[in-house]
Formats: C-alpha cells, structure tokens, sequence
C-alpha cells in the first residue's frame, strides 16, 4: 500500500513537472536552448563543455601562484574559466546582476561532487563565503558567494561561517588600477566579528569570481593577522585573458 501511495506520488510530481516544463519552459543560462526535464540551469552539451580548469589536483598551480609571497594559502583553485565574450560569462551574470541565487547553489553542488577527493577539500574545517558590505547585500538580496557555499556545504557536510568575518566597505571600482592600487583600494574592508571563532581552523575562503585575487587577499591577511588559522582558497570562476 506504501508503495503504491509512493508511485502515486512520484507520478504526480512528474505529471506537474511535465505541466510546468510546458506552461514555463526553461532554458539554458548559457546557449539559450530549451531544458530538458532532468535539466537544471545548464543543458547536458554546456555542462560537458563548460571551461573546467582542472586544476583541483595540480599543487603550485596558476591560481595558487597569484597568493604567493602576499599570504599563507594552503591550497587554491577555480572550478571554472570564463571571458566577458564566453557565453559562460553568464551564469556570473545570472548570479549576480539578475537575481538568481539558485544557480549559485547549483553550481557550488556540481563543484562540490566533481572536486570531491581532490586535495581541495583536504582538512577543511569551515567554509567562509566572501561578505559582501551591508548596502550590497542590500541591494541584491542574497550573497552570492554564500550560495555557492551553501551547494557545496550540502554535498561535502562543511559548515558555513557568515558571522565571524565582515565586510566594512564595499568594493570601489578597480578598473585602471595597477596591482598595487587594486591591493591598497581593498586594504582594510574586512574585519573579523569574532577573532576566536577561526582559531586554529583550516578555512576555506569561497567566492564566485577571481580576478587579480586582491579581494581574498585582503580577506585572509585579515584572518591571520588576529588568528592563527590556515586557509584555502575555492572560486567558481577565473577570469581569463
Ligand atoms: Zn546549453
């Protein structure tokens, strides 16, 4: 009888999904062609192609060079590369200019389950999602850095910490700027609420994009200047040139 009530169910839930997929079809972020039934956010095609760096398991690698000689990181990658004429560019876009926290969750769900068992992972004790300041949170409603840290808190079981560390200015616009000037422009826009809550733990520092790196930067040499604590970088993007 369980059994039956269950089918009943999931046949249903299937008949609606069927009825919704009709009524709302859904499309892909990045092509644009329409999603099939067991499709979220990307089609099978975009997500094959999507511009992996595979760079989980090469220590010393690209992303990790940019800390180097600036501040102590154990371990750091992005899961993907993109450029501004990519069509991938959009789900950054989608993320945080048209108000979709949802493929932030899925993305850090699929990275999660393609990174697990690489090094990425490896002693992890928090996750700490990049703040964003009062006024952009505001604004956009959601943090989309945290939402990429919730899909992959779902998938690997790490907690997320979005109270020990605050952003006390927003970002200002780091065009133009030599690498020296983007470093001081983000100087001094965090502060940690809470300096014991890190102690001694191994923190994974997420965020959607990387680009100079100036931002996380700034963000770990916060942490290590009042606690003792390691830290690890995972972004989903990586600009390209
Ligand atoms: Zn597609």
């Amino acid at each position: 009888m369980k059994k039956m009530l269950s089918q009943t169910i999931s046949e249903a839930r299937s008949f609606v999904a069927d009825v919704l997929d009709f009524v709302f079809p859904r499309h892909c972020t990045v092509c644009g062609e329409r999603l099939q039934k067991d499709e979220q956010f990307l089609c099978a095609d975009c997500l094959l192609h999507l511009p992996r760096t595979g760079l989980a398991s090469a220590e010393g690698n690209e992303i990790e060079q940019l800390f180097w000689g600036r501040v102590d990181i154990r371990r750091a990658m992005s899961f993907f590369r993109y450029h501004s004429a990519s069509n991938y560019h959009r789900i950054l876009m989608d993320l945080k200019f048209h108000g979709k926290p949802e493929i932030g969750i899925f993305m850090g769900r699929l990275m999660a389950r393609e990174l697990a068992g690489t090094k990425i992972f490896d002693g992890v004790d928090v996750i700490v999602p990049v703040p964003l300041a009062k006024s952009r949170l505001k604004k956009r409603g959601y943090n989309q850095s945290e939402m990429i840290a919730r899909g992959i808190s779902e998938i690997t079981g790490l907690q997320i910490d979005t109270r020990s560390v605050v952003r006390t200015k927003a970002n200002v616009s780091q065009i133009g700027k030599g690498r020296q000037q983007r470093q001081e422009n983000v100087e001094g826009i965090f502060s940690l609420a809470d300096s014991d809550a890190l102690k001694g733990k191994h923190v994974l520092v997420v965020d959607d994009v990387l680009t100079t790196g100036a931002t996380t930067i700034s963000l770990i040499s916060e942490i290590q200047k009042v606690c003792d604590a390691k830290c690890s970088v995972l972004t989903m993007a990586v600009a390209s040139n």
